[in-house]
């Protein structure tokens, strides 16, 4: 677990600014939830978090520590995506372990990692099939199980349901909050469903055109929205 600090964060594409002087603190075991409307800048904070996009200006710290010049998998974070890109030719077990391998863990270790996290998603019985032989659910809850398997101080998700049909939505909703309270690992969740941000959440960060325009409680921003934008954003239905 670890907090994380975004200290005046800039980012242009060429002439265009997408991300305008962002600063954010997440506490150690937070669940944060990043909201705006599309093209609002979501994707892009998160990836300069993760270190997949390089920062124009400002820094990111993660456990207290300025990362900016860290790879990915030295700033020890994990990701997941609504594509889960899971390896077809590989079974359940050999994909959520695919990443410990490559950090060079040994056999028991990653067998054991894998075995504890499959309990943690209901996965036990599913650990010898191949990706193709899993529901849509059962493949993201592989996905997640991937990026549990490597004990991140911190996870990063990228609207990681919106693939899924609307009651699958909801039952992953209520597993991703049970594995929070279980691994209480600092969270940042994007999304640009208001209900699963309200549900999910200690505290939402409203994003519109690349700034914040509000953070605050799930009741802070329901009850008291800073103005239009928010309001609209946060009362409308999904
Ligand atoms: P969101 O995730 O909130 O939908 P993004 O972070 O993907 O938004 O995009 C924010 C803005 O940055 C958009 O205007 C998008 O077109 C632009 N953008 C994203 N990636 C690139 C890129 N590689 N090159 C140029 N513009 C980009
Ligand atoms: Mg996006």
């Amino acid at each position: 677990m670890a907090s994380v600090e975004l200290h005046n964060i800039h980012k242009a594409y060429g002439a265009l600014t997408v991300i305008h002087d962002i600063s954010l603190s997440i506490e150690d075991g937070e669940f944060i939830a990043l909201v705006g409307p599309s093209g609002c800048g979501k994707s892009t904070l998160l990836r300069m978090i993760a270190g997949l996009e390089e920062i124009t200006d400002g820094d990111v710290s993660i456990g207290g520590q300025v990362v900016n010049a860290m790879t990915p998998r030295e700033r020890n974070i994990a990701m997941v995506f609504q594509s889960y890109a899971l390896y077809p030719h590989m079974t359940v077990a050999e994909n959520m372990g695919f990443n410990l391998k490559l950090s060079g863990e040994t056999k028991q270790v990653i067998e054991q990692r894998v075995n504890e996290a499959a309990r943690m998603l209901d996965l036990t019985k599913l650990l010898d099939r191949k990706p193709a032989q899993l529901s849509g659910g059962q493949r993201q809850r592989v996905a997640m199980g991937r990026a549990i398997v490597r004990n991140p101080a911190v996870f990063l998700f990228d609207e990681p349901l919106s693939n899924l049909d609307a009651k699958l939505r909801v039952q992953m909703r209520s597993e991703i909050k049970a594995l929070h309270q279980k691994v209480q690992t600092t969270s940042i969740y994007v999304t640009h469903d208001q209900i699963e941000a309200m549900t999910l959440a200690d505290r939402i960060v409203v994003l519109n055109q690349g700034k914040i325009e509000q953070e605050g409680t799930p009741i802070e921003l329901y009850r008291k929205p800073a103005n239009l934008f928010v309001a609209g954003f946060i009362g409308s239905p999904a």
